[in-house]
């Protein structure tokens, strides 16, 4: 059997179709989209075409739209621009407690350096937050929230419009990370009420370092970056046009698949979820069983280290993850997990195995095959496990 891939929520390939898009972009249509003459002109038009597609996928006008190099550039530029607007004298974060690290690492560093007072606002054993208990939180100083959408970790989706709602006569600025959600469940940012959003191309079958954010008209925002006029010198630097191009084919390959893949993708983490666990004992599902991202199964193998797991399935062909990739190679356990009040002998053993297009009933089939010796061999030599069973 080829290597079977289970971490798409790290990364994804480039659909070939999206490939096809970008191919012109890089070649023939070389210009520099800010250059005046007809190469510039030409490279200029199918940036804006795809900021217009784009718009269109979240609902929001072309000119609310910017791109970015990515989801981490979005976020760091949504929670420092906002924070970094001088003409606001109001110093209060509020972020979730199960945020991704680029919003979780900028947020902390404007609160131990920038002077910032920042809230974390909890959530529930299931990863969701109460609107009640996030207006509770709101003092006149407050600036900035920030809760994502989907949970890169365990697929929990937030209910961001009752957020929202909660606090529209507030006057907060609401962002949210919507990487792992947009292309996968219905995103509008309308409906979700928020004045921005981060997205990136790669966790959706299209490139690496191309992502945009939406910046609702009107919000303030200092930029992050300095050193030119592009995205209204908001983002400066030379556009990246055949990623605009691929960020847009990419969302209408996914507006367009939306319905049978959240069917497929339901239908085999349903399958995986029960057959895992009347496999093997001690399992535990991280996250809501519904209201999920549904490629996304993350689960507790108490005892044993998440990390074991992963290497050990690695050495038959297959690939997961220990929580999230940008944290794996600790030993901690992942600050989600802990968010959501999971024993810390469950929290450490978490592997999270994340379905894509091309995942099969077959394959995880071969999963299921490999994983029960794989866990009951590292319970063996664990003298946690052994403690807690005897
Ligand atoms: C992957 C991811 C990011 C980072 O996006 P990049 O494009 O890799 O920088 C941010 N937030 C979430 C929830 C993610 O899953």
């Amino acid at each position: 059997m080829d290597r079977i891939y289970l971490d798409h929520n790290a990364t994804t390939p480039v659909d070939p179709e999206v490939v096809q898009a970008m191919l012109p972009h890089l070649a023939e249509g070389f210009g520099n989209a800010s250059s005046a003459h007809s190469f510039g002109r030409e490279a200029k038009v199918a940036l804006e075409n795809a900021r217009e597609q784009i718009a269109a996928f979240i609902g929001c006008e072309p000119s609310e739209f910017y791109f970015t190099s990515g989801g981490t550039e979005s976020d760091n530029m949504a929670v420092q621009g906002v924070a970094r607007n001088l003409s606001s004298r109001k110093n209060h974060l509020i972020i979730g407690a199960t945020e991704h690290h680029a919003v979780l690492e900028p947020a902390e560093y404007l609160a131990n350096r920038g002077g910032f007072q920042l809230d974390v606002l909890p959530v529930d054993s299931d990863g969701f937050a109460s609107p009640e208990r996030l207006a509770s939180l709101i003092t006149d100083k407050t600036a900035l929230i920030s809760v994502m959408h989907g949970n890169n970790e365990t697929g929990t989706i937030q209910d961001i419009a009752a957020l929202t709602h909660a606090v529209r006569e507030k006057g907060v600025l609401f962002h949210t990370d919507a990487v792992q959600s947009v292309g996968k469940v219905k995103v509008n940012v309308k409906d979700l009420g928020v004045d921005l959003l981060s997205l990136t191309a790669h966790k959706i079958y299209g490139p690496k370092g191309i992502g945009g954010l939406f910046i609702r008209q009107g919000v303030k925002l200092a930029p992050v970056f300095y050193g030119g006029s592009h995205e209204k010198k908001r983002r400066p630097g030379t556009e990246n046009v055949a990623g605009a191009v691929a960020l847009a084919k990419t969302l209408e390959i996914a507006g367009r698949r939306l319905e049978p893949d959240t069917k497929m993708l339901r239908e085999l983490s349903d399958y995986f979820i029960d057959k895992v666990t009347t496999l093997i004992p001690d399992v535990a599902l991280n996250g809501p069983r519904d209201r999920r991202v549904p490629q996304t199964v993350n689960l507790s193998f108490s005892g044993i280290e998440g990390e074991s797991i992963l290497l050990s399935l690695d050495m038959e062909g297959i690939a997961c993850s220990s929580g999230s990739a940008c944290t794996s190679g600790t030993t901690e356990p992942s600050h989600v997990l802990v968010a959501m009040n999971k024993p810390k002998v469950e929290a450490q053993g978490a592997i999270r195995f994340s379905l894509g297009r091309s995942t099969t009933k077959e394959q995880l089939d071969y999963v299921l095959e490999k994983l029960p010796p794989v866990v009951e061999r590292l319970r063996a030599m664990s003298p946690v496990y052994q403690k807690a069973k005897s």
